[in-house]
């Protein structure tokens, strides 16, 4: 069959290969030539960009496959939450498949390099594989091989025509992937979204289900903890609620109704564990994680003390007022919070972001910001204390805005008489302890005196100004980049994310850093900071994450507008005014 004309013109594999024979041996440079669109037989390949030297970041290549040629099922991708799941499956394949059939290290640098951005432990949507309904890309990197700086062209002729077709037809195309394994993946994140998007209707914030295994192999490694050694989650009957979910059908498990409520329990016993899994229930999480079935509302926000952040005309004057030297809380500015301001200031920007559950643990959080028990109250009158203390606080945020709390607290009893349910952990398993606890709120009294005032109040919002956003380095190199997930270095400034935890990938961090310069287009000096983020995740959600970046590349992973808003306000040079 004779190809169409325009076809003749266009690069092959062929192409490539003798491209590349031709520069063996060169200096680096000459690989810039290489950049450009080749049709292989199943798919295209191109060459976005090509790094400036063995050592630089590797070079940014896709490949494209056409849906009918890969022979992925349409009811696989049928709604966005299949689609997601899709992609991920297909990413961590592509992954595998790279360290399979790669030969790694093949010279100086970053030669031999065949690397896609790697999914952790929760389902998102990434920039690493993108879908149509006509094809299916994947965006990756290859660290083109060199001999010292000369072009080792056989070698990379070897990873281009070679290895890469073996990674992409073992990555891409139906007929070699493991179908069962594929479509529980789907299912699984098909039915987390439709458990979280049921919350709502049965009054609840949150939602574990039996059998769910929470616990992690260790501090810095988010893998489930060895089977062995772990309590699986059974919910108290008073609180166990059953679902339906389109694919494993009912499901029973703890659900976590509105408003304020209380976990507590002995240290060791697995407060904080739940509430960890609670704080990631914003997403989906692969199968065999063992918190696939555990959900929280999409505006659940982690809230921890920081001290040391920065603070930009947050008002906190419901949490703190009357500080020395007459400080103005109701547009609060700090370089250096302290661990109650800091606090304060999260809880403040996170309502202000719109967040209607709010995360907290004892283990995070600023003993006077969280209480003030009666001797206290005695003995450092209140005129004395600029802090008003959660506790005064949290039914407040309840009552008059809807804002839940999920609150860690095995220190003070002080708090059952705010909370609507009071869970306590023993050797992790959850008991339903509300009545127990009640009664003795009413048994012994506190005697402390209510500081909250009548009403929680209105917050301020503010309106960040655009010039405050300087992404430049020098006169016109701009620098946006994620060095590492904690931090985001945009133009000049650095800015610490640590205490943001609700952030699981260093590729969202990435998208965040670009997001905070595709932001400043809707900085009119009108929009409110809320307002800007929300249409940054709008356009996000109608556009997709490509938008964010100035070319195409595989290392950016969604976010919420709450870690956005997050990010925003920690920047030491942002510049504010406040909404009058
Ligand atoms: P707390 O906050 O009550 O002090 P943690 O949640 O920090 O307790 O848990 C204490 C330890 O127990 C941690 O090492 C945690 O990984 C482990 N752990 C938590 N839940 C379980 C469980 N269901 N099975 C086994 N170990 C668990
Ligand atoms: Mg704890």
């Amino acid at each position: 069959m004779g190809a169409p004309f325009y076809f003749t013109h266009m690069n092959t594999e062929q192409t490539l290969d003798e491209k590349l024979h031709r520069i063996d041996g060169r200096g680096y440079k000459a690989y810039k030539e290489l950049t450009g669109e080749y049709q292989f037989p199943s798919y295209t390949l191109r060459i976005d960009h090509v790094q400036g030297d063995p050592f630089a970041t590797p070079s940014r290549i896709r490949v494209r496959v056409d849906r009918k040629t890969s022979g992925l099922p349409r009811a696989f991708s049928a709604n966005q939450s299949r689609k997601v799941a899709l992609c991920d499956y297909l990413t961590r394949i592509f992954y595998k498949n790279c360290l399979k059939y790669s030969q790694g290290n093949r010279g100086t640098g970053k030669s031999g390099l065949i690397v896609v951005d790697r999914p952790g432990q929760e389902i998102l949507e990434s920039t690493a594989m993108v879908m149509t309904g006509q094809w299916v890309e994947v965006r990756f990197f290859m660290g083109l091989p060199a001999t010292g700086r000369r072009i080792a062209g056989r070698d990379a002729a070897i990873m281009f025509l070679k290895e890469l077709p073996e990674i992409v037809k073992g990555s891409l195309f139906f007929n070699r992937l493991n179908p069962s394994d594929l479509k529980t993946h789907i299912e699984t994140a098909e039915d987390a979204d439709a458990l979280r998007d049921g919350l709502e209707d049965l009054g609840l914030v949150g939602f574990v289900a039996n059998g769910a295994f929470l616990p992690r192999t260790s501090g810095i490694d988010p893998a489930p903890l060895a089977k062995d050694r772990a309590v699986r989650f059974q919910s108290p009957d008073t609180l166990e609620t059953g679902i339906m979910l389109p694919n494993r059908g009912c499901i029973t498990g703890m659900g976590i109704p509105k408003g304020v409520t209380l976990i507590v329990g002995g240290g060791y016993h697995g407060k904080s564990t739940l509430l960890d899994a609670l704080e990631l229930g914003i997403y989906n999480h692969v199968p065999k994680d063992g918190r696939e079935m555990v959900v929280s509302l999409p505006s659940a926000v982690k809230i921890r003390a920081a001290d040391g952040r920065n603070v930009v005309k947050t008002d906190i004057s419901p949490f703190i007022n009357n500080l020395p030297f007459n400080t103005d809380t109701t547009s609060f500015s700090t370089e250096n919070a302290s661990g109650s301001t800091s606090q304060a200031a999260n809880i403040s920007e996170a309502l202000e972001a719109g967040a209607r559950v709010l995360l907290l643990d004892e283990d995070t959080s600023a003993t006077n910001f969280m209480i003030r028990d009666h001797r206290m109250q005695q003995l450092v009158t209140k005129d004395k204390e600029p802090i008003t203390p959660f506790i005064d606080k949290v039914r407040q945020l309840y009552d008059e805005k809807r804002v839940s709390t999920v609150l860690v607290m095995g220190g003070s009893g002080d708090y059952f008489s705010v909370a609507h349910q009071v869970i306590q952990m023993t050797a992790y398993i959850p008991e339903d302890v509300t009545r127990k606890a009640h009664h003795i709120a009413k048994e012994h009294a506190s005697g402390r005196k209510q500081e909250g005032g009548h009403a929680f109040g209105e917050l301020k919002h503010r309106i960040p100004i655009p010039e405050s956003f300087n992404p430049h380095r020098g006169k016109h190199r701009t620098k946006i980049s994620a060095p590492r997930i904690d931090e985001i270095l945009f133009g000049k400034t650095l800015i610490d994310i640590g205490d943001v935890e609700q952030v699981v990938h260093i590729s969202q961090t990435r998208g965040i850093a670009h997001a905070l310069h595709y932001a400043t287009r809707y900085m009119d000096g009108k929009q409110t900071l809320k307002e800007v983020v929300g249409r940054v995740i709008k356009d996000i959600d109608g556009n997709g994450l490509d938008i964010l970046t100035p070319f195409v590349t595989g290392d950016i992973v969604c976010f919420r507008e709450f870690e956005l808003a997050a990010a925003i306000n920690r920047m030491r040079a942002l510049i504010v005014t406040q909404q009058s």
